[in-house]
């Protein structure tokens, strides 16, 4: 059981995260020159019809992680005047808008033990979308994937519209990994949509689904979300609006909690290793952090049936915000 999972060698990546902590965030300042986050904080406010959700301080100003609640994209303003309001008055201001459209659906699907969350779209389309988990691993990226895939629809889409969850312990230790991945987006190779799936990622092979991921005694979820977020920005990445659940496990307490934050989270009808199909409208995962190739070798295989599909646009990639909100 324990080599099928996606995140067996986590204890050995504990093993190595102690010697290479400080080394890891003296190159992560060095080299990327982002500064350390201070005062980070969930904040909500209207800001020119758009939503701010995220306060903190960096560089010496004041930074805010502002969602457009149309497209459901995200990017950063500096010293910006904002007066901070409540969730309840933002979700009366915006209820016509796709984000709140969204994250009341959301508020529907919170019940289950697995695969809570939106995991497919509610409209057919003519393809999918594609979310690829990037949890602890002591292993390399699985680069290889990403250049099939960018080749494999360059006929149809270039750049790529991909989702790539990240966790804060997998950042730490792959920064050429992870510098590899923003290289491919600098060169119009890939179009990321960076969601949080939590900074630890805490996975226990002995322990009941209902006792362990997220749901592991101890765990302070405001840490696991929040934190995420902020080495993401330390990383220079842009956290987006959505998170995904390790193990996809969640009790309702937890996701209505990450609900709170005004995130939206994404389950997956179609987690390629445990034998689910891809559908029309459907959210495919898979792992490309070295210890799930399975899923990796099916999603390529079916790349390679679809062919035709691909170049005339019958099976095509989805942008995830375009594909849960096309209603
Ligand atoms: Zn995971």
């Amino acid at each position: 059981m324990l080599k099928k999972s996606p995140y067996f060698d986590n204890k050995k990546l504990f093993m190595l995260r102690k010697y290479h902590y400080a080394f890891i965030l003296v190159f992560v300042c060095f080299v990327q020159g982002f500064t350390q986050i201070t005062d980070y904080q969930v904040y909500f406010a209207n800001y020119n019809n758009q939503i701010v959700v995220r306060k903190w301080t960096q560089n010496n100003s004041t930074q805010y992680l502002v969602l457009n609640p149309s497209t459901l994209k995200t990017n950063i303003l500096s010293n910006i005047a904002t007066k901070a309001l409540s969730w309840e008055a933002i979700s009366g201001i915006f209820r016509g808008s796709r984000y709140i459209h969204d994250w009341k659906l959301e508020q529907q699907k919170d019940i289950s033990l697995q695969d809570a969350g939106i995991s497919k779209s509610d409209s057919t389309v003519n393809g999918f979308s594609l979310t690829v988990d990037l949890c602890p691993s002591s292993k390399p990226l699985a680069r290889s994937f990403f250049e099939a895939v960018i080749k494999g629809f360059d006929v149809s889409e270039r750049p790529v519209p991909i989702t790539i969850t990240v966790t804060g312990i997998w950042m730490k230790n792959h920064l050429d990994d992870l510098a590899w991945l923003k290289q491919q987006e600098l060169l119009g190779n890939l179009r990321i949509t960076w969601a949080n799936h939590s900074y630890n990622h805490h996975y226990d092979p002995k322990l009941p689904l209902k006792d362990n991921f997220l749901l592991e005694k101890g765990t302070v979820i405001a840490d696991e979300v929040l934190l995420n977020e902020q080495a993401m920005l330390e990383n220079g990445l842009v956290p987006s609006i959505y998170f995904r659940f390790p193990g996809l496990v969640s009790s309702k307490v937890i996701f209505d909690q990450i609900l709170s934050y005004g995130l939206l989270p994404l389950g997956s009808d179609a987690w390629l290793a445990k034998g689910q199909a891809i559908h029309q409208g459907s959210l495919v995962l898979v792992h490309a952090n070295g210890n799930e190739p399975l899923g990796l070798e099916l999603f390529l295989s079916m790349l390679q049936k679809n062919q035709d599909e691909i170049k005339h646009k019958k099976w095509q990639l989805w942008d995830i915000s375009n594909l849960i909100s096309s209603k």
